[in-house]
């Protein structure tokens, strides 16, 4: 199969760190591309255009979402959250590994579609740690901060169905166990076949697991 880009889900209650995580991740391995959802949520401050979403209206979402534009799709705190399909699939048939922040519920569409999507899911040292975190990143609304923190225990209900799971306490150790799982999933036999054809046909090796 040429097919060898591995998905990787990022999922967690708002707050716990996700997208600082996954932007240190990027910094240090550049071989990880990141989708870029599409949202009818407003930009916070400093939220760019095409970098952090792509920010279109409920008509244009709706629009993506029946033409099949998406390759899952949820409502999030009261808007309309997305996955562009045409990047994801056409980079992991090209061997490129690709990471999503998304949602349980988007999570658990992907992993429908491709079994094999690693699910990480990430959580906070205390609901306390959570909602100081909520408050310190200030981009918020009071009102939006008090829906995210009462919609975190929803999410974290689901962190089971997620292959792995780590605690964002000491952020240094969180970003290197998020690498490790990266880099251990590069070494599934599955990934490994199709990235060294030549080399287990040399060797007279199965390109696929027993
Ligand atoms: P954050 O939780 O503070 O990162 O806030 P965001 O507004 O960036 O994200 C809101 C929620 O939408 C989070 O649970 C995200 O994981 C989820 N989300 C973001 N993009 C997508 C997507 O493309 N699909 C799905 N299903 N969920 C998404
Ligand atoms: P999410 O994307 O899950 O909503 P963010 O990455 O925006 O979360 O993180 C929420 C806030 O918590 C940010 O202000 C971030 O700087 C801070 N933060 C992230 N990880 C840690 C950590 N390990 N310790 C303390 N603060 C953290
Ligand atoms: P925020 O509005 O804080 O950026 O994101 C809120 C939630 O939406 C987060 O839990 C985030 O993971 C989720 N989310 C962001 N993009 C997507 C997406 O494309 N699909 C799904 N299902 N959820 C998303």
């Amino acid at each position: 199969m040429a097919d060898s880009g591995n998905i990787f889900m990022v999922v967690a209650p708002s707050g716990a760190g996700k997208s600082s995580l996954v932007n240190a991740l990027l910094e240090q391995d550049p071989d990880v591309l990141l989708s870029i959802s599409c949202t009818t949520r407003q930009p916070r401050p400093g939220e760019v255009e095409a970098k952090h979403y792509r920010f279109i209206s409920k008509d244009e979402f709706t629009a993506m979402r029946d033409g099949n534009a998406l390759l899952e799709w949820a409502e999030v705190h009261g808007h309309y959250y997305g996955t562009p399909r045409d990047r994801i699939e056409e980079s992991i048939l090209n061997g490129q590994d690709v990471l999503l922040e998304i949602d349980w519920q988007g999570a658990r569409q992907i992993k429908h579609h491709f079994p094999e999507a690693v699910g990480i899911f990430i959580l906070p040292p205390s609901i306390e740690a959570l909602e100081a975190r909520l408050k310190n990143r200030g981009q918020d609304a009071p009102q939006v901060i008090s829906k995210r923190l009462l919609a975190a225990g929803g999410e974290m209900s689901h962190a089971s169905e997620c292959q792995y799971v780590i605690i964002n306490q000491e952020f240094s150790l969180a970003l290197a166990q998020l690498a490790q799982i990266v880099g251990a999933t590069r070494l599934r036999y599955a990934t490994q076949a199709a990235r060294n054809a030549d080399l287990f046909s040399s060797l007279g090796i199965s390109k696929t697991v027993a």
